[in-house]
């Protein structure tokens, strides 16, 4: 059969039901924790126990790894508990480079847990290939990078920093929870493992907490099984039949939050009281080249400087009437925070820095709140 498009893929690849008379549309949530074998005990590939599988987690684990063009995928209860899931697959006294702008929580992940793991951790400007080619050990396994990344929208060239990786036989993951497969498939650019807090926009309506990994690496693969079936950090089956609910309009939503944060981003470039916009679909991000040429499209967040400190971005977010003040990011309404507040003190964030998750409210409604908000 011809290769499927996106769209479809969404639709059609979970959420399927036993063939049977008059069937459902869509399938039930199989809460049993538990299945009957009588005769012949259980052969390999059956349900068994609800930590090792279940039906709707198997069909959302099928329907992410179609999205991402990968063979394999494991799902977690949490972004944080798939991204930990990768660190653990390391062998023992190996040497990891992680980008130095990511998600906060694999920063601290890394501070708090690297020692005891006995991983050998350096961050590194990602985005600087002369940097990573000088900071590949002999015993570097992995690399972990997000492009764009979180807060800055800093842009990595997955191709080039894949091919130095494999020079030295190491792994490349890429934390995907910001572009999304709809604008980026890091597999099919080189990468081993591509992750996500699914909490964000495959689940896209702040309402499921939830993670996934995503790798076509045979080997790789069972040992982040193994990690999930016995740490057990699973999803609920209802979590799983939901997300793969909203799975099914993820595209046509990721597609709107593309158009109105591409408008967003225009308006916020143009504004007086602003310094800089991080939006890798501006001409004037540093790094639009390469994501034009590992983008289909640039996404829905972005983030900007304003004129002033940190008291100033606090009251500016304070005074939005439709873009909620909080944090996390890919659900249908518009989000935003002061990103260093919410990672801390010791964050390396800038003090002027605000966040913003741009939702599929009409785009002309959300300009006007930030006209206000700023002004
Ligand atoms: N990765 C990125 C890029 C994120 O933004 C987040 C959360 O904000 C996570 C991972 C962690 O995901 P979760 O909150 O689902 O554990």
């Amino acid at each position: 059969m011809k290769k499927r498009h996106i769209e479809t893929i969404a639709i059609h690849g979970s959420m399927k039901v036993e063939k049977r008379e008059n069937d459902t549309v869509v399938p039930g949530i199989e809460v049993s924790t538990i299945y009957e074998h009588r005769g012949g005990g259980y052969t390999e590939g059956d349900d068994k126990y609800i930590r090792l599988s279940n039906p709707n987690r198997t069909q959302l684990e099928n329907v992410i790894a179609e999205l991402e063009a990968g063979d394999h995928s494991a799902v977690f209860a949490s972004g944080m508990a798939a991204i930990s899931s990768v660190f653990q697959t390391v062998e023992h006294g190996a040497h990891v480079l992680v980008a130095n702008d990511v998600y906060f929580g694999t920063r601290k992940l890394m501070w708090e847990f690297a020692e005891k793991w006995n991983l050998k951790v350096d961050f590194i400007d990602m985005t600087d290939l002369e940097i990573v080619s000088s900071s590949l050990k002999e015993n570097t396994k992995l690399l972990w990078l997000e492009t764009p990344s979180n807060p800055r929208l800093l842009i990595t060239d997955v191709r080039a920093v894949s091919k130095l990786a494999k020079q030295k036989g190491a792994l490349v993951a890429v934390d995907n929870t910001w572009p999304t497969p709809y604008n980026m498939r890091p597999l099919k650019l080189g990468a081993d493992i591509s992750v996500h807090s699914t909490t964000k926009y495959l689940g896209g309506h702040s309402d499921i907490l939830g993670g996934a990994v995503i790798t076509s690496d045979e080997e790789l693969f069972e040992k982040i099984r193994l990690v999930q079936r016995v740490q057990g950090a699973v999803p609920s089956p209802r979590d799983c039949w939901l997300l793969s609910r909203s799975i099914r309009s993820f595209p046509y939503r990721m597609r709107a939050h593309n158009e109105n944060a591409r408008k967003v981003a225009d308006f916020l470039s143009k504004h007086h009281n602003i310094e800089v916009v991080y939006y890798p679909g501006l001409e004037t991000h540093e790094g639009h080249d390469i994501a034009k040429a590992q983008m289909d499209d640039f996404g829905g967040m972005i983030s900007f400087l304003i004129e002033g400190g940190a008291k100033e971005a606090v009251e500016i977010v304070g005074k939005s009437k439709l873009i909620k003040a909080a944090t996390s990011l890919g659900g249908i309404e518009s989000i935003w925070e002061h990103r260093k507040s919410s990672e801390g003190e010791e964050s390396p964030t800038p003090d002027n820095l605000i966040r913003l998750s741009v939702g599929l409210e009409h785009p002309e409604d959300i300009i006007a709140d930030l006209e206000q908000a700023l002004s």
